[in-house]
């Protein structure tokens, strides 16, 4: 039972009280007609009318009635978001299916060339890759947290609410399921790491050799970025988490739970950096982000997180 406390009938059920009428469907319009009539403490579908209805002219109940109008007008636009919700959730289904797919590829392809003639340039490599990732995490969160508006077209609704949501209700994350969790982030490497196999496969072993830890740069690049969302949803995680998981977090190679919950102190101005948290400490003791800020306000006008404090304080 779901309504609104403006207009209606109070309604005492099982499980609680709620409101039906405005806007409500047919049992609400039913139960509107029937409080019109004067019905006051009756039984309405097992449940018991406390309040009577407080008109009987015919008037009102016809306006009520007419509120269904945007009822069934949200209904149609209800089953088109159901259709997009839809059609991402399959988009989520096979970029997540294709992505680890490339990523046993290109890994199986790494190792077919690995050689430890060139060990130290692999490991360089790779920490400069998980570097990369992190610090791309870090630029894409501060962006989106600091400017910008939900309701610029677009990009508002699909990539800046989601953080701005984030700070609301940080645990919502750790419901979602791991196709939901990793779809976006998928979505983004498929591209990069198909490059990857391609490189390996047109290319002369000599010519591999010698750019071998670059290939490794990019591997683990990719790998990164690809799981930077699950990444987080563990550091929200704080039950159930594999043994593995909570190893990775108190070695601080991925981002630990103590760490990103500096993050979630409002305003939310430190430590964007989601992937291994690595560079969080550095950048903000340079002020990174505050000199970005500092640039892009002289630049532009606009001032940090404007949006995002009204917005949020909108929400509460
Ligand atoms: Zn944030
Ligand atoms: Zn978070």
């Amino acid at each position: 039972m779901r309504g609104s406390k403006g207009e209606g009938t109070k309604v005492v059920g099982g499980d609680g009280e709620a409101w039906e009428g405005e806007g409500g469907d047919r049992k609400g319009a039913e139960c509107l007609n029937r409080s019109s009539e004067g019905v006051q403490g009756r039984e309405v579908g097992g449940s018991k009318v406390v309040k009577g209805f407080v008109s009987e002219d015919k008037e009102f109940v016809q306006n009520t009635l007419r509120k269904r109008e945007p009822v069934e007008r949200g209904e149609a636009a209800h089953g088109q978001m159901h259709k997009g919700a839809r059609v991402k959730a399959n988009t989520e289904w096979i970029s997540v299916i294709l992505c680890i797919s490339l990523v046993i590829i290109d890994f199986l392809l790494l190792l077919t060339h690995f050689s430890t003639n060139h060990l130290c340039k692999i490991i360089v490599g790779i920490v400069a890759g998980i570097i990369t990732a992190d610090f791309a995490s870090g630029m894409v969160h501060w962006g989106a947290d600091t400017w910008g508006s939900v309701d610029i077209p677009v990009i508002g609704k699909a990539f800046i609410r989601p953080f701005r949501e984030h700070h609301i209700d940080p645990t919502a994350i750790t419901r979602q399921d791991f196709i939901e969790t990793n779809g976006d982030n998928c979505l983004i490497t498929i591209v990069p790491l198909a490059c990857l196999i391609y490189k390996f496969l047109s290319r002369t072993p000599e010519s591999i050799y010698d750019t071998y830890a670059w290939e490794c740069f990019m591997f683990a690049l990719a790998i990164f970025v690809t799981m930077t969302n699950q990444i987080h949803k563990w550091s929200h995680s704080y039950f159930g988490l594999p043994f593995w998981v909570t190893v990775l977090q108190d070695l601080h190679i991925i981002l630990p739970r103590k760490h990103h919950r500096i993050h979630h102190v409002s305003p939310h101005e430190t430590c964007f950096c989601i992937t291994t948290g690595w560079l969080n400490y550095p950048l903000d003791r340079i002020g990174f982000w505050r000199k970005m800020e500092n640039i892009i306000e002289a630049l532009t006008g606009h001032k940090p997180r404007t949006n995002d404090l009204q917005w949020a304080w909108k929400m509460e």
